[in-house]
């Protein structure tokens, strides 16, 4: 094994230890930690926002914002209603585990029930780094193009749910559904998807459905435990 090799492993093993001393922490609090994942501007503010709305009154939610400047988008879900705490990368291109962590010890967890994590926007990375969510989501939009799957394999490869974001715009723009979902389910076979549009509202409720499910199977398992 040539020696960058086993440093690169050595720093990934050191974050899924660190991953998992995270997901202990929101199981023992009862907190179902989500990690939204997508390129820059496909809606994951937009998203959280509109999951605030919904669920807003029946869970209490927490938001973590990951991004390389700015406090924008904790300010909009700090808005929206969460408990809210910005991650500023300084450059880093993705969240890990030891950001969340820092995260995690700014947020009251005995008084969260959702945790959702805004990652960095970027395709790339942020799918090698586990930060110890129970659920990544990926979130797709119309504009992007529907080449992604294809051109971004690691990310559709790792993830729990789908969010098609921006479907209001298919009217406007090249974007053959077929083709994407034909990409996406070579790669991750049976995915759960959520065509949505975050500027109208259409769709929001299935996801919402899908959310507060997750958070109360969590619920469930931790009172059985
Ligand atoms: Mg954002
Ligand atoms: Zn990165």
């Amino acid at each position: 094994m040539s020696q960058r090799i086993a440093i690169v492993e050595k720093i990934m093993g050191a974050n899924e230890r660190l991953a998992e001393a995270n997901q202990a922490m929101l199981d023992q609090a009862g907190v179902f930690g989500l990690n939204l994942m997508a390129s820059p501007g496909a809606g994951k503010t937009s998203l959280i926002e509109r999951t605030l709305e919904t669920l807003g009154g029946r869970f209490r939610v927490a938001a973590v914002d990951g991004d390389i400047a700015t406090s924008i988008d904790a300010d909009r879900a700090a808005a929206a209603g969460a408990q809210a705490v910005q991650i500023n990368t300084g450059g880093e291109c993705h969240l890990d585990a030891v950001m969340l962590g820092q995260a995690l010890a700014q947020i009251d967890l005995d008084d969260t029930d959702l945790l959702i994590v805004e990652n960095v926007g970027n395709l790339i990375c942020p799918a090698n780094f586990l930060l110890g969510t129970h659920s990544s989501v990926l979130i797709a939009s119309v504009p992007e193009g529907d080449d992604k799957p294809y051109k971004y394999p690691g990310m559709y490869q790792g993830v729990d749910a789908l969010v098609i974001n921006k479907i209001d715009l298919l009217p406007y723009v090249e974007f053959n559904m077929d083709y994407f979902r034909r990409g996406v389910e070579a790669l991750n076979p049976g995915l759960v998807s959520f065509p949505l549009s975050c500027r109208t509202g259409e769709g929001i409720s299935e996801w919402t459905a899908w959310v507060a499910d997750q958070v109360e199977h969590l619920a469930d398992s931790a009172q059985r435990n």
